[in-house]
C-alpha cells in the first residue's frame, strides 16, 4: 500500500479507537518511525501529513535527516533507540528529543554535554516493562534514581516516559506492559510534581490500539506506515 494511504488508515484507526473509548484524538501524536527507509519515503510520509519522525540509530539518522530537515522545515525528530555515550553529542545536535534515556551513565554524559546549552534538551525516560531486549530502566527504583540525577542538570528537561511492549499476540501481556508505564507515570507525578510527565510514548504498529486504550499520547509507528523494513 502507498505510504499516504497507510497513514490515512492508521489515522482512521486512531480516530475509531478514540471514539469508542471517549478519548480526544487531538491528544495523541503520531510518529513515523523511518529507520531503514529512504529519503524518498520520508518525503512521501511528509506529504501524507507526518511531521514527527523517529529513528533508532544516530548514524543512520545523521546521514538521512539533515538534508531532509533543510527541505522540510518544521520536521521534528526523536531518537527512540539505545544511545551510546560516545554518540551523545551528535545525537543532541540532531534530535529534538531523546526518548531512550535508560541509565545513569547516559544521564551523566547528557548532563555534561548540555551544560552550555541555552535551550534545555528534551528527554523521555525509557522503562523496561516486559519486552524481550533489555532496554530501559529495569524498575521504578532505578528510574526514580535516574530522575534524581537528572534534576541536578537544569539543561535536561523530562517530558515523560517511553516503553516497548513485548512482541507477542498475547493482548494481556501487552496491556500489562502499558499499564506498568501508566503506573510509573502516576508515581513519578506524585514524587516529582515539578517535572513534566505529560508524554507517554507507547504503541507500535502491532499494538497501538491497545496503547491508545491504555492512555498513550505518542504512537511510534513504522511498519504500518512505511511497510516492511528492508534489513
Ligand atoms: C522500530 C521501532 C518502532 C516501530 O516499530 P513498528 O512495529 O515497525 O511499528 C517503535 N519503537 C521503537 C523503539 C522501535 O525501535
Amino acid at each position: 500500500m502507498a505510504i499516504r494511504e497507510s497513514i490515512l488508515k492508521v489515522r482512521e484507526t486512531i480516530h475509531q479507537t478514540c471514539a469508542r473509548i471517549g478519548r480526544n484524538p487531538g491528544e495523541i501524536s503520531l510518529m513515523g518511525v523511518s529507520k531503514f527507509h529512504s529519503p524518498g519515503e520520508l518525503s512521501e510520509a511528509w506529504e501524507g501529513g507526518i511531521r514527527l519522525f523517529g529513528e533508532n540509530r544516530v548514524q543512520e539518522a545523521s546521514g538521512k535527516f539533515p538534508p531532509f530537515i533543510q527541505t522540510h522545515p518544521g520536521t521534528e525528530l526523536h531518537l527512540i533507540g539505545s544511545l551510546q555515550r560516545n554518540k551523545v553529542k551528535p545525537a543532541l545536535s540532531l534530535f529534538d528529543c531523546i526518548e531512550s534515556v535508560d541509565r545513569e551513565s547516559l544521564i551523566l554524559e547528557l548532563g555534561k554535554i548540555t551544560s552550555e546549552r541555552e535551550i534545555p534538551a528534551r528527554i523521555l525516560l525509557e522503562l523496561h516493562t516486559g519486552e524481550e531486549s533489555k532496554s530501559g530502566f529495569p524498575g521504578l527504583d532505578q528510574l526514580f534514581k535516574g530522575v534524581e540525577l537528572i534534576l541536578q542538570f537544569p539543561q535536561l528537561k523530562i517530558e515523560g516516559l517511553m516503553t516497548m511492549a513485548p512482541y507477542t499476540t498475547d493482548e494481556e501481556l501487552i496491556r500489562r506492559s502499558f499499564r506498568t508505564l501508566v503506573q510509573a507515570q502516576q508515581e513519578a507525578q506524585r514524587r516529582f510534581p515539578d517535572c513534566g510527565w505529560f508524554c507517554l510514548s507507547m504503541g507500535m504498529s502491532n499494538d497501538f490500539k491497545i496503547a491508545i486504550e491504555e492512555g498513550s499520547t505518542l504512537l511510534r509507528i513504522g511498519t504500518a506506515i512505511f511497510g516492511e523494513r528492508r534489513l
